[in-house]
């Protein structure tokens, strides 16, 4: 049986600042969706993390399907009046169009979508993050599809070993870039070196099935200025021949660098967390939380959290440590970001006029 999958995801406003949807304000969404989506998709979960509300459907009418993309979009448009209504912080805050043309691609929600065969036992992890940006992924997909010491399977697994092509977006440009692992390992780590540039879009093997999907929008590209950092939510799919769900999550061990948190100006650690979390109130430290589903038959049949077990506290306390050594320099770069991916990059601008002028 052939299924899409699709998430779609925003930040339609939150409580006391940037950290998490009212429960009214997450109801809301999620009724709308279970009751408008009724004959159009076969299942659906609704969660968020941080500010981010995400939404997983599926059903069997292919990626950039309007119908789904609408019916998403009319939640998020409804959601956006409850959080007014509510004075909640950034109401509709990436609702960035006001009449749906078709497909929320560019219209500020992020898209991360597939279609494939459903194997018997179809098994997917989701994950999904706040207070960074989509280049937060790179370090970890490259080292589970690409770097054989995180990820033993690309030795022992020949399906992960051979034909696999991975595809790097621009962000500025939005083209597109095929490259093959492991043929182009090297030109795959230089283009992700940079992630506020150059992000993973996709991964698929040589049948053309897809094994990853990923949201690689850019919110100020579209807006043209600073509305948010692009929070980002990506699908992989796990077991047999593609890697093994505990090889998947691991990569999220290294808790990395990676540009978002406060005023999305500075670089601190990526951290593992439960399913449906505020944002942490310690200077946004950026989070990732990960969800395991089983489908059967497009039927999301039981789900469970990847970062749940105890020993996830300790990558949880290891974040924390790193994002202290981070912050203990204040506003020296590189806890701060680059002035051209400084999202509070006028004010800077303004500041740097000023001295300036008393250049001699
Ligand atoms: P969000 O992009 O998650 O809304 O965060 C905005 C921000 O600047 C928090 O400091
Ligand atoms: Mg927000
Ligand atoms: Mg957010």
């Amino acid at each position: 049986m052939k299924i899409t999958l699709s998430v779609i995801k925003a930040d339609i406003g939150s409580i006391g600042g940037h950290t998490r949807p009212s429960d009214e304000l997450f109801e809301t969404v999620k009724n709308y969706v279970l009751k408008n989506g009724k004959g159009l998709f076969i299942d659906c979960y609704v969660g968020y993390t941080g500010d981010d509300i995400h939404f997983l459907l599926s059903h069997t009418k292919g990626v950039g399907n309007e119908e789904i993309h609408k019916l998403v979009w009319d939640a998020l448009r409804v959601g956006t009046e409850v959080a007014k209504k509510q004075g909640l912080y950034g109401a509709g805050q990436d609702l960035l169009k006001d009449s749906f043309s078709g497909n929320v691609k560019g219209m500020g929600p992020g898209v991360a979508e597939m279609e494939f065969e459903e194997r018997p036992n179809e098994a997917f992890a989701l994950f999904t993050a706040d207070k960074t940006e989509p280049g937060a992924f790179n370090f970890p997909f490259y080292r589970l599809f690409c770097e054989p010491s995180a990820n033993t399977a690309l030795l022992v697994n020949p399906s992960l070993s051979t034909g696999l092509v991975l595809t790097v977006m621009d962000v500025m440009t939005g083209k597109k870039a095929e490259l093959k692992i492991p043929q182009d390992n090297f030109l795959i780590a230089a283009s992700l070196m940079y992630p506020g540039r150059y992000v993973i879009d996709a991964v698929r093997n040589k049948d053309n099935e897809p094994l990853l999907a990923a949201t690689t929008d850019r919110l100020h590209n579209i807006a043209g200025t600073y509305v948010g950092k692009d929070d980002p939510a990506a699908i992989v799919r796990v077991q047999k021949k593609y890697p093994a769900t505990e090889e998947t999550c691991s990569v999220f061990k290294v808790v990395h660098y990676v540009a978002g948190n406060t005023r999305g100006s500075h670089h601190l650690p990526l951290m593992p967390v439960k399913i449906r979390p505020a944002a942490s109130s310690n200077f946004c430290i950026p989070i990732v939380s990960g969800i395991l589903f089983s489908m059967h038959e497009g039927k999301f049949t039981a789900y469970t959290d990847a970062f749940d077990t105890p020993d996830w506290d300790y990558y949880r306390n290891k974040a924390t440590e790193k994002a202290e050594y981070m912050r203990e320099q204040g506003f020296v770069h590189p806890a701060t970001l680059v002035p051209e991916e400084l999202e509070y990059a006028p004010g800077y601008k303004a500041m740097m006029a000023e001295v300036e002028k008393r250049f001699k």
